[in-house]
């Protein structure tokens, strides 16, 4: 399955990094520029495990701070690695694109 299709509540505005790794902006409120953002990565669902986004896992990042360094948005580059505490997935967003760590 690499149909490229996130839940409804994704929205539109999605950067496919690849056909498992895609990319949301995320934004405070009444902000204009994204506070940060959500990773997208495929999983394998559990038999009868109930989820709000089925096929996927999601793992949120903030901009600034402690959190990440937007190094670029087009193409979107974004430092350092994205670790999954979920399921453990690893890797960098370079150039568009999803680098595995
Ligand atoms: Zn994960």
């Amino acid at each position: 399955m690499t149909e490229r299709v996130l839940p409804d509540w994704a929205g539109n505005d999605v950067l496919w990094l690849d056909d498992d790794n895609a990319f949301t902006w995320t934004y405070a409120k009444g902000e204009s520029e994204p506070s940060g953002g959500l990773h997208w990565h495929r999983k394998q669902e559990a038999p009868g495990e109930l989820s709000a986004t089925p096929g996927w896992c999601v793992g949120g990042i903030t901009f600034g701070g402690n959190g990440w360094t937007l190094e670029g948005k087009e193409p979107l580059t974004i430092s350092p690695s994205l670790l999954c505490r979920a399921c453990g997935s690893h890797g960098f967003i370079r150039d568009g694109k999803w680098v595995s760590a």
